[in-house]
């Protein structure tokens, strides 16, 4: 992916280098916050049917762990670097780290994409900010660790982000690539879209009134527009070829490796598609095929599929 040429966001928050548990909203325990908000962290990650105890025991076990602050690792597969665009100056002091460099490059690019999509539909799009945590940190909707995987607090309007992930997705996940990690970010930006247009507040209003069962099926359908609409970013990075070979074959096994039939395997050996709550991996691998090949967010309607 060339990532270089995109334009680089102001709005990535990098806490990775304040400790564990540095920023972020003092909310006395989320005592404000009902329920609802609770859900929305729970259905609005990128991976979703990972035993967290699991995964903390494979961060301390060989897994890529946390090195001291002060050697902070890029994540493997990114590109090489590019001279700064026209305008672009690199930075005079310190050099930009290349984790938050590819960070606010997708950011950027997506914000760009999704404030045209608004336009065209009269409406303007506010950005998310993403937060870079290590470890820990705080957001509106409760405690984020490594163990939470990337996700969207709709409460604050920010992505949350633990700069160890891209490690998982090409070690624990097979999915290594600039394009596979573009991705985890497009589909968090596709949540912030649904939080924009109201759809999630819609489904977490019906979330309240419904069993588990169904509620995990609604959290589905949720999860795969979000994959519909990181492919709806990805359409026009390609549109502007600003893709290379191997980049899509690189998203299309990161959203099959994150399907809840692939993660149950690997975590349980076992699959029990009731408690899927993001999608079996050709759900997402064909929601995000939708988004990518249409560049069309109306044909990201997976509540109306009859089945998703
Ligand atoms: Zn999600």
């Amino acid at each position: 992916m060339r990532w270089g040429d995109f334009r680089r966001s102001d709005n990535v928050e990098d806490r990775s280098e304040a400790g564990s548990g540095g920023g972020g909203f003092p909310l006395g325990g989320g005592a404000r916050l009902g329920g609802g908000a609770l859900i929305v962290i729970v259905i609005a990650s990128l991976l979703f049917g990972v035993n967290p105890l699991e995964m903390i025991g494979a961060l301390d076990s060989g897994g890529p762990g946390a090195p001291p602050e002060s050697q902070q690792q890029p994540p493997p597969g990114y590109g090489p670097q590019r001279a700064p665009a026209p305008g672009q100056a690199p930075s005079p002091a310190a050099p930009q780290d290349p984790a938050k460099d590819f960070v606010a490059a997708v950011l950027g690019d997506t914000e760009d994409v999704w404030g045209a999509v608004f336009k065209t539909m009269g409406a303007r799009y506010e950005p998310p900010r993403l937060v870079l945590f290590r470890r820990a940190t705080q957001s509106a909707c409760g405690h984020a660790s490594a163990a939470t995987g990337p996700f969207y607090c709709s409460a604050d309007h920010r992505l949350y982000l633990d700069t160890a992930f891209f490690n998982e997705l090409s070690r624990r996940f097979g999915a290594p690539g600039d394009f596979a990690q573009a991705y985890v970010i497009a589909h968090e930006v596709g949540h912030h879209v649904q939080n924009l247009t109201g759809t999630m507040q819609k489904v977490d209003q019906q979330m309240q009134r419904l069993d588990e069962r169904s509620r995990n099926a609604l959290s589905v359908r949720l999860e795969l527009q979000a994959d519909c609409y990181a492919g709806v970013w990805g359409f026009f990075a390609q549109k502007r070829k600003l893709l290379e070979p191997g980049d899509l074959e690189e998203g299309f096994r990161a959203a099959a490796a994150v399907g809840d039939d692939q993660i149950q395997k690997r975590t349980q050996g076992y699959v029990v598609p009731e408690t899927f709550t993001h999608g079996a991996a050709d759900q997402r691998l064909r929601w995000f095929r939708t988004g990518l090949e249409s560049g069309d967010m109306r044909q990201c309607d997976t509540f109306a599929a009859r089945g998703p």
